[in-house]
C-alpha cells in the first residue's frame, strides 16, 4: 500500500512537471515588430516554451502544437520588451531601507505595466540592487530585469559628494562607489565590483585618460563591461572613445572635446557651454568616427538634455546615427511610482522627432540595442531561442510609439506578467 502511494503521487509528482515542461503559448497571427529595425513587420506566430521562442512561423498557421495555450492575436502587434539603458533605482534616501523599499516595490511594477521588461541601472547601492535583482529573477517581486554598475571616479569627486547619498556608509570606499587614484589597486577593485554583482563599471568623473584605459581593459579582461561617461574631466570624450569604452552616456558633453587643451577643467568647460559654444562640425565627427570604429554605443538621453536646455544633444545624436553608430534609450530620470507616463517614451519621441530616427529604428534602441550594450544575448529580438520578454499591443507602434506603452499583455520570460483590463 506505501509503495503504491508513493508510486501514485511519483505520478503525480511526474505529471506536474510535466506539466510544467509542456508550458506552451501560442500567440497566433499577430504582426511582428523583430526589433531589428532591417527586418520588416508581418504577420506571423509565436510558440513560447518554458520563456524560450520556440518558434516563429509567417503566414497563416496550420498546425497548432497539441496542450498550447492558444491566444488569438489578430489585428494585435507584438514587440520585443523595452529597456531603459539609464536609470538609477537605488540612489534615494535608503538609510530606511523598508521605506525605500516601498517606493521601488511601485516604480518596479510601474515600469513593467509600460512594457519596460530590463534595465540598466547606472550606478547605485549595489546590495539594495542585488536585493532585487535577485528577487525578480526568482519570481518574488514584480519588475523588470536588473543589471547595473559600480561608480568608479576620483576621489575628488567622492569627496565633493559628502554626504550626498543617504545610507551609504563609505561613500568612496564600497565596491559600487570607488574612488580611484594612481594609487589603486585597479584590478582589485573590479573583483569586488563583480563580487558586488555589477554587469559593468560606470566610468564616471575626474579620471586621468590612463586610469580610463586601465579601468576599461581590466573590466573586460575581468568579463565586465566599461559604461562611460561621454566626459569625464580633466579628460577628454576623445580620451573615452579611444580607450574602447562599451557606451558613452550623454551626448551633449561630446561638445566638450572641442575645448583647448589636454585636460579640461570641468567649470570652465561648463561655462563656454553657457556661454553658447557652437558645435564645431569636423570636432564632433572625428569623436563620432572613433566611438564608431570601437563599436561603442550613444546613450544620448535626449530628453534629460532638452529638459536641461542642452541643444547640443540633438545635433550629436542625430549625426551619430547618421554615421551608424549604435543608440540605446536611457533617461537617467525618475520614474513615477503610479501609474502615470514614464519618461522612456519621451526620450523615444525624441530621437524620432528631432534626431532623424524613424520609429523602428529607436524601436530597436530600446530592445535589440539596449540587450546589446549589456550583454545580454538572450533578448531584444522576436527569434527562436531569445526569451519570450514582449508585448502584445492593441496598435502599431510603427506608426505611434505610444501604443508600446500601454501593452496590452506584458510577457517576462514566458510569463504573463502584467494584463491591461
Ligand atoms: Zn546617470
Amino acid at each position: 500500500m506505501i509503495r503504491l502511494k508513493i508510486l501514485v503521487s511519483l505520478i503525480l509528482w511526474h505529471g506536474a512537471l510535466y506539466a510544467q515542461k509542456i508550458n506552451t503559448v501560442l500567440l497566433k497571427n499577430a504582426t511582428i515588430i523583430d526589433g531589428d529595425a532591417a527586418v520588416k513587420p508581418r504577420i506571423g506566430s509565436l510558440l513560447i516554451e518554458n520563456g524560450i521562442i520556440k518558434s516563429v512561423s509567417f503566414g497563416q498557421l496550420k498546425k497548432v502544437s497539441p496542450g498550447a495555450k492558444v491566444i488569438d492575436c489578430t489585428g494585435k502587434f507584438i514587440s520585443p520588451g523595452l529597456m531603459d539603458s539609464h536609470v538609477h533605482l537605488a540612489t534615494a534616501d535608503l538609510s530606511n531601507v523598508e521605506k525605500a523599499r516601498l517606493s521601488t516595490d511601485s516604480i518596479l511594477v510601474n515600469l513593467l505595466k509600460h512594457g519596460i521588461t530590463t534595465v540598466r541601472d547606472m550606478a547605485g547601492n549595489a546590495p539594495y540592487l542585488a536585493y532585487y535583482k535577485s528577487a525578480i529573477e526568482n519570481d518574488k517581486v514584480l519588475g523588470p530585469d536588473i543589471y547595473y554598475a559600480a561608480q568608479f571616479a576620483g576621489p575628488g569627486y567622492f569627496k565633493m559628494m559628502g554626504n550626498g547619498r543617504k545610507g551609504e556608509k563609505d561613500l568612496g570606499n564600497s565596491a559600487w562607489y570607488r574612488a580611484i587614484s594612481q594609487k589603486s589597486d585597479v584590478k582589485q577593485a573590479i573583483t569586488d565590483a563583480k563580487k558586488a554583482g555589477v554587469t559593468g563599471i560606470k566610468i564616471y568623473a575626474d579620471l586621468s585618460k590612463e586610469l580610463i584605459r586601465e579601468i576599461t581593459e581590466e573590466a573586460h579582461r575581468q568579463g565586465l563591461l566599461a559604461w562611460a561617461h561621454a566626459a569625464i574631466f580633466p579628460s577628454k570624450p576623445m580620451d573615452v572613445a579611444i580607450a574602447g569604452v562599451n557606451s558613452m552616456s550623454h551626448a551633449n558633453d561630446l561638445v566638450f572635446q572641442q575645448i583647448k587643451g589636454d585636460t579640461i577643467s570641468i567649470g570652465a568647460a561648463w561655462a563656454q557651454v553657457y556661454k553658447g559654444l557652437r558645435l564645431d562640425s569636423a570636432v564632433r565627427d572625428q569623436l563620432l568616427l572613433e566611438m564608431k570604429k570601437h563599436n561603442t554605443f550613444l546613450d544620448p538621453t535626449v530628453f534629460h538634455a532638452e529638459n536641461n536646455k542642452m541643444v547640443n544633444a540633438v545635433l550629436i545624436t542625430s549625426r551619430a546615427h547618421q554615421l551608424g553608430i549604435k543608440i540605446v534609450t536611457g533617461t537617467d530620470w525618475i520614474y513615477p511610482t503610479k501609474d502615470e507616463p514614464v519618461p522612456l517614451l519621451d526620450e523615444m519621441k525624441l530621437l524620432t522627432s528631432k534626431c532623424g530616427m524613424t520609429n523602428l529604428e529607436v524601436i530597436q534602441a530600446a530592445t535589440l540595442n539596449g540587450a546589446e550594450v549589456t550583454g545580454l544575448k538572450d533578448r531584444g529580438a522576436i527569434r527562436v531561442g531569445k526569451r519570450a520578454d514582449l508585448l502584445i499591443l492593441d496598435s502599431n507602434p510603427e506608426q505611434n510609439l505610444e501604443a508600446l506603452f500601454k501593452p496590452h499583455t506584458v510577457f517576462q520570460k514566458g510569463k504573463m506578467v502584467f494584463q491591461r483590463k
